[in-house]
């Protein structure tokens, strides 16, 4: 998933492997604590606003009216959100404090990650789109001089991001298979409602499934039913698992894209 710090943030180009080994720690004591809390684009993956929204104990829709700003994802077409920034001088994260992140055990997956990037939705021209992770290099974080070794796959266990990064794992490979489309080919407005909704707004999502025809169009088992009824992730889920069927159906291409060509 897309990472701390805007797009134009110099990264340096460093393709990293699961097995590849850094030296980091990140800690209080730290002489730049907190720097990369302020000034940066944290782009939210679905997971991680349901994580905040319910945190925060607010529907998602005025999570995402408070807390985020709305962007196109490059080279896909799709709606991404990141989080919005305080109105200070220094454009500081709300979450941020002087002693830490006030929401640390639910903060978002590109704070996990940090200082790795990955590659997938961050996405820069002449790039591949293979899953690969490569370091967010600012000359303000310090974590890189303390002597703690690490790889990258021991980094994301020890950040959670591997369950998180599963969460999201079919919802990440729709935007990768939508970069992939030709460029003449783009989803509807409504399709990119329908994408806003599930990936982000899974409130309103439930609504839309409970509460309308939807289950009539798409038959659910009991038990099923009963989870999605409670369960934010496992109904993000089954949403994307709908949107993939509905975005990317070869049968009925003209009801959910827009071709240039024809
Ligand atoms: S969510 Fe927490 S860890 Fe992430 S930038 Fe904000 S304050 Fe920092
Ligand atoms: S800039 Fe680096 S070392 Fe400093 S607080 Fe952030 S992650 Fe930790």
């Amino acid at each position: 998933m897309t990472q701390k710090n805007d797009q134009t943030a110099h990264i340096e180009p460093v393709r990293l492997s699961i097995k590849s080994s850094f030296s980091f720690k990140c800690h209080p004591g730290v002489s730049c604590f907190t720097e990369c809390c302020r000034g940066a684009n944290i782009i939210l993956t679905p997971h991680d606003v349901i994580r905040l929204k319910n945190r925060l104990e607010l529907p998602s829709d005025e999570f995402l009216a408070i807390y985020t700003e709305p962007h196109l994802l490059e080279k896909t077409d799709l709606p991404v959100i990141t989080l919005k920034h305080l109105d200070d001088d220094r454009d500081s994260c709300p979450f941020v404090r002087d002693d830490g992140c006030i929401l640390y055990d639910d903060r978002p997956t590109a704070c996990r990650y940090y200082p790795l990037g990955v590659a997938s939705l961050q996405h820069r021209e002449g790039a591949d789109d293979d899953g690969f992770f490569f370091f967010i290099n600012e000359p303000h974080c310090k974590g890189f001089e303390e002597e703690c070794q690490w790889t990258v796959e021991d980094w994301r266990q020890d950040q959670g991001v591997d369950l998180r990064d599963e969460a999201n794992a079919e919802w990440t490979d729709l935007v990768v298979h939508k970069r992939s489309f030709p460029p003449n080919i783009k989803l509807t407005e409504k399709a990119k409602q329908m994408f806003f909704m599930v990936s982000y707004n899974i409130d309103n999502f439930r609504s839309f499934v409970f509460d309308s025809t939807f289950l009539q169009r798409m038959p659910v088992d009991e038990a099923t039913l009963e989870n999605l009824k409670t369960d934010d992730v496992a109904l993000f889920k089954f949403g994307v698992r709908w949107l993939k069927s509905i975005l990317f159906n070869p049968r009925k291409p003209e009801e959910t894209t827009g071709n240039d060509a024809q």
